[in-house]
């Protein structure tokens, strides 16, 4: 057939929910998964679609790295309390969209070590990893108008509470991401600066037009209550922005911090022993000490001191006791008026 290498492979993946029917769904987005212990096997990606005639449409999503449990938590729980009367428009909501590697407790998948935030288009022929991101952009993402990615630290690396949205060309675009990131109103926003923004769900979601958002809300491998009940007022708040949900926003005080350059990222370039010298939400000078890095083979060799390039807050940091070279160190924000 004349042109027939061109045509777009479709994605292997089947979703069990009707994205165009009206009422609650509870499903799977079934990608088949032949292995030693299934050789037909798949897997099931927990969806839920809950849709009431015409209006926006919001993707919720959770679990993009497997080891960040505040999404996941406000998205199972908003997925089983949601009811179509309270909606217009549609929610689609996957609590754990990297599914293997949420289920493994780690940040990259088990299957075939993807970062699923790393992955985006994605490849309908690719790894395990690299299906889910093509069905999620290309499925998925056509059919939102809002996209909330909902991130913490994982395993290594802890935040302030923050949402956050990036500058990007289109004005009147950035624009509407900073007022969701607005109405989230976690204690803490962003205007966030990626250290290498190729791969992300972000980026695919905002080159397609979208109003994406995303946070980082905690961290450490776990979920606290406090940063639970943030995530859980966000979803909620950003779903009445989009005027999905009827009511008003729950706002809160947020306050603003801007990553003007690289300049904000401390990178260790030893490994060791790590001593904080600033915790999280403290403000920090140009050239002021933030950590320090003990050599840990023998003991009566200095440490190596980490200062900030910025006057600042730190906004995130290295979560393990040890630390290797290459590992992000600290992150500092700038104070937005
Ligand atoms: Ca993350």
């Amino acid at each position: 057939m004349p042109g027939a290498s061109k045509v777009a492979l479709s994605s292997p993946i089947a979703a069990t929910v009707d994205f165009e029917r009206d009422g609650v769904q509870h499903g799977f987005l079934r990608l088949p998964h032949s292995r030693d212990d299934s050789a037909w096997g798949s897997v099931m990606i927990p969806i839920a679609v809950v849709k009431n005639g015409s209006g926006p449409t919001a993707l919720l999503t959770g679990g993009n790295h497997g080891d960040e449990y505040e999404g996941p938590v406000a998205l199972f729980d908003l997925a089983r309390s949601l009811t179509a009367e309270e909606v217009r428009g549609r929610v689609i909501m996957l609590p754990a969209m990297n599914y293997p590697a949420f289920r493994a407790g780690r940040r990259t998948s088990p299957i075939d070590g993807g970062n699923l935030n790393r992955s985006f288009p994605g490849r309908p022929d690719g790894t395990i990893t690299e299906k889910i991101a093509d069905y999620v952009a290309r499925t998925l993402l056509p059919m939102a108008d809002l996209v909330l990615d909902i991130h913490s630290g994982g395993k290594t690396l802890d935040f302030l509470p923050y949402a956050a949205a990036h500058v990007l060309p289109d004005k009147a675009q950035e624009q509407h991401c900073f007022a969701a990131v607005e109405a989230f109103s976690a204690p803490y926003s962003l205007r966030m600066l990626e250290i290498d923004a190729r791969g992300l769900l972000d980026t695919t979601a905002e080159e397609m037009g979208k109003v994406f958002l995303t946070t980082e809300l905690g961290g450490g491998g776990t979920a606290r209550a406090e940063t639970v009940a943030i995530a859980r007022r966000g979803v909620r708040n950003v779903l009445r922005h989009a005027g999905i949900l009827r009511g008003e926003i729950e706002r809160r005080p947020t306050r603003w911090f801007d990553m003007p350059s690289g300049d904000c990222f401390v990178f260790s370039e030893e490994a060791g022993l790590i001593e904080a010298c600033a915790d999280l939400g403290a403000a920090v000078r140009a050239g002021e000490v933030i950590a320090r890095v003990y050599p840990i083979g023998r003991t009566g060799l200095a440490p190596w001191e980490y200062r900030s390039r910025l006057d600042g807050v730190l906004v995130g940091r290295h979560f393990p006791g040890l630390i290797q070279a290459g590992d992000c160190m600290a992150v500092i924000g700038t104070v937005l008026p």
